[in-house]
């Protein structure tokens, strides 16, 4: 038995990394702290970073990372799209005035609630096509149905700017 001299608890030698005096969950702990304090102020090393990023190794790692980010996290991926559907002025959801004001912590309730994982091509759809990206209007659908039904809209847009020139 040892006692740890951080957290000052009696404990069996297996706990205890090689020549250390703290066990190894204050151990980590310790090293946990140190390495975010020496990444935020060691300027060599944020270069280093910084320069390591730019390498085509270093590119590809990232990218890898992202991709598995992307991966297990897929509904973030919808988020993205609808982001730059409503906040990128060329798009005409901006000219239309919808604004996007779901969260990603949002979506992912969507996309667990409406079962998207089981879906084809899963796609955000709003429930009223007037109002905002909000919570309550959103849900999860197959892409062919959510186009169809734009489809059957534009129809109807079409329809009833006829019948309002007749008038
Ligand atoms: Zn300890």
């Amino acid at each position: 038995m040892k006692k740890c001299y951080k957290c000052k608890k009696l404990k069996p030698l297996t706990d205890f990394y090689k020549g250390c005096d703290e066990c190894k969950i204050c151990k980590k702990e310790i090293m946990r702290v140190y390495m975010r304090k020496y990444r935020l102020t060691h300027p060599r090393n944020r270069e280093n970073e910084r320069k390591y990023h730019l390498t085509p190794i270093g590119r590809a790692k990232a990218r890898i990372r992202r991709v598995r980010y992307l991966k297990n996290n897929p509904w973030i991926l919808s988020l993205y799209w609808i982001k730059r559907r409503c906040n990128y002025p060329k798009q005409s959801y901006f000219a239309r005035g919808i604004k996007c004001l779901i969260t990603s912590q949002e979506v992912k309730q969507l996309w667990f609630r409406d079962k998207a994982y089981l879906m084809k091509r899963p796609s955000v759809d709003r429930i009223n096509s007037l109002g905002n990206y909000t919570f309550e209007n959103c849900r999860y659908m197959e892409l062919i149905e959510n186009q169809r039904r734009k489809k059957e809209y534009i129809l109807l847009v079409k329809k009833f700017k006829k019948t309002i020139h007749r008038l």
